[in-house]
């Protein structure tokens, strides 16, 4: 999944803006702060490949699956082996009212009109 130059760019992009973890005393003691030098796109960039190495060193990223909803195209991660939607309340719900409407409109086109012209 994860190829040599894939890699080398995440660990090229994380190389431009370095973390270093700075000690602090502040009132309730001693605290580390971790903060990355570079420009704001180069520490961007970093963060993103560092969460981006972590992800696909995860055995978890082999269950990682594309939203269900024909407009969706948000990837997640599953906490449930079942979950087919990104958000159940976003695009779980909009499938369900389609499902709905569909289901309800071929029940019209199959029920015979009991109106009479003429
Ligand atoms: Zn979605």
């Amino acid at each position: 999944m994860c190829s040599e130059l894939t890699s080398l760019a995440l660990e090229h992009a994380q190389h431009a803006a370095p973390a270093i973890t700075h000690l602090r005393w502040e009132d309730t003691g001693l605290t580390a702060v971790r903060r990355r030098t570079g420009t704001p796109g180069q520490r961007l960039a970093a963060e993103l490949a560092e969460s981006t190495a972590h992800l696909l060193a995860d055995l978890a990223v082999t269950t990682i699956r594309q939203c269900d909803a024909y407009d969706c195209v948000i990837w997640f991660l599953p906490t449930n082996p079942r979950r087919r939607w990104c958000s159940a309340a976003l695009c779980g719900n909009r499938m369900r009212v389609a499902r709905h409407y569909q289901r309800r409109r071929s029940e019209k086109l199959r029920t015979p009109s009991t109106h009479c012209r003429g």
